[in-house]
C-alpha cells in the first residue's frame, strides 16, 4: 500500500464496529477523502483524542480499496468551542455539510475552499455564547465566496436573461471600501454607484432559479416564474455586491442590520441548495430558528 501525508479537517466521524471510526476528511492536498482509523475508540488508542470533529490535522494515510487508512495524527489546531455551544456546533457542521455534499474532487480550486473553511471554522470557534446574528453573518460569507470560488455566484452585474450590462458602475467604485453603514442617503449611494434606472425602471428584480438579477426590460415578460423577487431593496443589491467581493476582515468588523442579514442568509441558502441540489440535514432546524 503506498502511504501519504496531507494535512486535513474533520467534517465528520462515524463509529465502525467495536472500535474503529469512519473519517470524512477534507484535505488541503486531496479535497475530501474516506479514511478509517482503526482502534481510535479504544481507551489507549494511539491517536488519543485528536480525531474529533472540526479538528484540523497533519496525517499519515495509506491508500486502500475504499478506505484510506490513517497510521499517524498530528493536531494542527482544534476548534474546541465551537462544540461548547449547541447554535455554533449547528452552524460549523452546516458548512462542512455543504462541503461534504458538493462532493469536490481534487482540483485546483481545492485549497481555496480549504481556506475559506479553515477561516470561518475558526470564526465560528470565536462566536460567544451562540449569537445567532455572528453565526449568520459567518455562514452567509461561506456560501457567498463558495459559490464563487465554485463558479455559481448569481449573475449581479449583468442581466442574466438578456445579458445587458445592468449597471458598469457596480463593481468599479469598489464595494470593500463601501460601506453601507453609516447612514448614508440612499439617492445620494445610487448617483455614486452610477445605477441605471432607465433600465430598472426603478426596482430591482432576482430569481434563484434563473441565476441572480435581471433587468426591467426582460421582467414584464417573465412574470410567471415561481420565485420571482419583486421590489428587491437598494441596501440588499449594496450589500450583495460588497459581500461578494469583500476580504473576510472586513466584511467581517462591518456592521449589518439583522433584517438585511436574516433576507440574504435565506436567499443564499435557498439558490445553494437549488443550484447544487442538497438535501442538508442542518438546513431544516437551522431554518426554523433563524
Ligand atoms: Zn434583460
Amino acid at each position: 500500500m503506498s502511504s501519504y501525508k496531507t494535512k486535513a479537517i474533520i467534517l465528520k466521524s462515524y463509529n465502525l464496529g467495536e472500535a474503529d471510526k469512519i473519517l470524512k476528511l477534507f484535505s488541503n492536498e486531496n479535497g475530501l477523502v474516506d479514511a478509517v482509523a482503526k482502534g481510535a475508540r479504544k481507551i489507549k488508542s494511539k491517536f488519543g483524542g485528536r480525531l474529533e470533529v472540526f479538528n484540523f490535522l497533519e496525517l499519515e494515510l495509506s491508500k486502500g480499496r475504499n478506505l484510506d487508512v490513517i497510521c499517524q495524527a498530528e493536531l494542527i489546531k482544534n476548534f474546541c468551542r465551537i462544540p461548547e455551544d449547541f447554535n455554533t456546533f449547528l452552524f460549523s457542521q452546516h458548512i462542512c455539510e455543504i462541503v461534504l455534499k458538493t462532493h469536490f474532487s481534487c482540483t485546483d480550486i481545492t485549497p481555496m475552499i480549504f481556506r475559506l473553511l479553515y477561516s470561518c471554522l475558526s470564526e465560528f470557534n470565536c462566536v460567544i455564547g451562540g449569537n445567532l446574528h455572528n453565526l449568520q453573518k459567518i455562514t452567509v460569507f461561506f456560501i457567498a465566496k463558495f459559490l464563487k470560488i465554485t463558479g455559481y455566484p448569481p449573475l449581479m452585474h449583468a442581466c442574466c436573461i438578456c445579458g445587458k450590462d445592468i449597471n458598469a458602475g457596480f463593481y468599479k467604485t469598489g464595494f470593500p471600501t463601501f460601506s453601507i453603514n453609516h447612514n448614508e442617503n440612499i439617492s445620494d449611494v445610487k448617483k455614486q454607484l452610477s445605477f441605471k434606472d432607465d433600465i430598472y425602471k426603478g426596482s430591482f428584480y432576482f430569481s434563484i432559479r434563473l441565476g441572480g438579477f435581471f433587468c426591467g426590460e426582460c421582467e414584464p415578460g417573465i412574470q410567471n416564474i415561481p420565485d420571482l423577487k419583486k421590489n428587491i431593496s437598494l441596501e440588499t443589491v449594496i450589500f450583495l455586491g460588497f459581500l461578494f467581493n469583500a476580504k473576510f476582515k472586513i466584511y467581517m468588523n462591518a456592521a449589518i442590520n439583522d433584517r438585511l442579514l436574516k433576507g440574504v442568509f435565506k436567499t443564499l441558502e435557498d439558490y445553494l441548495k437549488y443550484h447544487y441540489d442538497l438535501n442538508l440535514n442542518t438546513g431544516t432546524y437551522i431554518k426554523s430558528i433563524v
